[in-house]
């Protein structure tokens, strides 16, 4: 069930769904919404297949994206975002017993992590859960795309081809420096903000078809064994 089309009496029972995502630079080919767009299309798939059970709610979009330096981003303060979310998760908890954050952006992970804590360690009767695709182009392909890199394009190029600018990709310096997203931001690491370490991209819809499927039984498992 979609909440923004619920009425007040049908939310009760059900499990909300939290997309989280960015708005940031995703190098000069992919959309800034690149993060939001791959976990709105999960969120969509996963309230079909489980529409009883689910409550999703409308994705999170300004989020923390400081890791990106001088190149564009439209996002809050870690501090802000812990506000934001912890305010956002309490109100929860006064309909429902659980809630999960799904999340596709690695700015917010140490975030989510302290809001979780949080919240867990002092409710009994509300639980937080966290399911993050981060990290899942490594687990399932061991491809080492940090940001903007194969796993995402390929996504991207699988769920909206339209919104990959391929051709700009020419002429591009792979290279990066170390430190990035410890150190030093994205836009100190890489002339273009792509941070993927296996070199040159590489576009191919069908890995994106293939991610989206398994991310989507991960979580749909995942919802299941909270019962
Ligand atoms: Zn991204």
């Amino acid at each position: 069930m979609i909440l923004l089309h619920s009425t007040k009496d049908d939310i009760y029972g059900k499990i909300p769904l939290i997309p989280i995502g960015s708005i940031e630079q995703h190098g000069p080919h992919l959309p800034m919404g690149t993060d939001s767009i791959i976990v709105e299309e999960i969120a969509k798939r996963i309230e079909k297949m489980l529409s009883d059970k689910i409550l999703l709610f409308p994705t999170i979009y300004y989020t923390c994206s400081i890791e990106h330096g001088d190149f564009p981003y439209f996002g809050v303060s870690y501090i802000t975002m812990i506000s934001y979310l912890t305010e956002l998760v309490n109100q929860l908890s006064r309909y429902f017993d659980k809630a999960i954050i799904l999340n596709g952006h690695g700015g917010n992970e140490s975030i989510l992590d302290i809001v979780k804590r949080s919240i867990n360690f002092q409710n009994k009767h509300f639980k937080l859960y966290i399911f993050s695709v981060v990290g899942k182009g490594l687990e399932y392909f061991k491809i080492r795309d940090l940001h903007a890199g194969t796993v995402e394009s390929s996504i991207i190029k699988y769920i909206n081809p339209r919104l990959v600018r391929e051709e700009r990709l020419k002429d591009i310096d792979y290279t990066v420096k170390d430190g990035v997203f410890n150190t030093i931001t994205t836009s100190d690491a890489n002339p273009h903000g792509i941070i993927n370490l296996d070199g040159k991209v590489k576009i191919d819809e069908k890995l994106g078809e293939e991610f989206i499927s398994r991310v989507v039984n991960d979580l749909y498992s995942f919802i299941l064994s909270l019962e």
